[in-house]
């Protein structure tokens, strides 16, 4: 389903997501034949795949930033929210892929609570861009999703703007935010940071927030 605005567009952990005419927005309904513990990677492969047909389109070099944002210049212009059913083998009966992507900024701008972080792909939309862009997504995910899992690792982990930042982490069930050093991420997409105290800790993508250090 391809939309160029959105009513109620959401994020993760119950946050929305602004999507005004000017953006593109996209779900897809995928029925992949993975466990549960492995629906990370759909998100992850998404990412990857917008970040490259966003290049390939705008001629840019986009980054990602852990675990579901596509930043352009330090701003961030995709957002990505992946929901799934799981059956009781664990399986994931189905899996819908939200892709949000700023193609222009809005006018007068993006809104107050989001005008420091968010960006757009483009100053103007150049005509079949968004068509040009959304083919592109798909063409390039469902490449990426056949793909060996050490393939879209590398790809994955060659655009991710946090490993060796400075950053922030707020835990989702108290709130509470703790200065670290980002090292690594590991072979299943969990961020490998290093608090002050020397102590090392795989961050799950359900559990924490991160925000840059400033
Ligand atoms: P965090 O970085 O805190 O882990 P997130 O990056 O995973 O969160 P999502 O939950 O995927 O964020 O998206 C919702 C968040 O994105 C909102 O809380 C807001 O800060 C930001 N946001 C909302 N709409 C837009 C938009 N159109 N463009 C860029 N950022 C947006």
């Amino acid at each position: 389903i391809i939309a160029r605005s959105q009513s109620s567009g959401r994020g993760r952990l119950g946050r929305s997501f602004f999507s005004p005419t000017g953006g593109l927005y996209m779900s897809l309904l995928l029925y992949p034949q993975i466990h549960a513990s492995d629906a990370l990677t759909i998100t992850t492969t998404a990412a990857t795949a917008v970040a490259t047909a966003i290049d390939a389109i705008a001629g840019t070099r986009c980054e990602i930033k852990w675990v579901n944002d596509v930043y352009l210049r330090e701003r961030k212009v995709c957002g990505i929210l992946t929901e799934s059913q799981i059956s009781e083998s664990g399986m994931l009966d189905f899996a819908v892929l939200g892709i949000g992507v700023n193609l222009v900024a809005p006018e007068g701008g993006f809104p107050d609570d989001i005008s420091m972080r968010a960006g757009a792909v483009f100053d103007t939309l150049p005509h079949g861009a968004a068509s040009e862009l959304t083919a592109g997504i798909v063409n390039e995910f469902f490449r990426l999703y056949d793909s060996p899992h050490d393939v879209c690792l590398q790809k994955y982990r060659e655009r991710s703007n946090l490993i060796g930042r400075e950053v922030d982490v707020m835990r989702v069930v108290d709130g509470t935010t703790t200065p670290a050093k980002v090292v690594a991420i590991d072979d299943s997409y969990a961020l490998i940071v290093e608090f002050e105290n020397g102590t090392k800790e795989a961050l799950s993508s359900g559990e924490v927030s991160i925000r840059e250090h400033k």
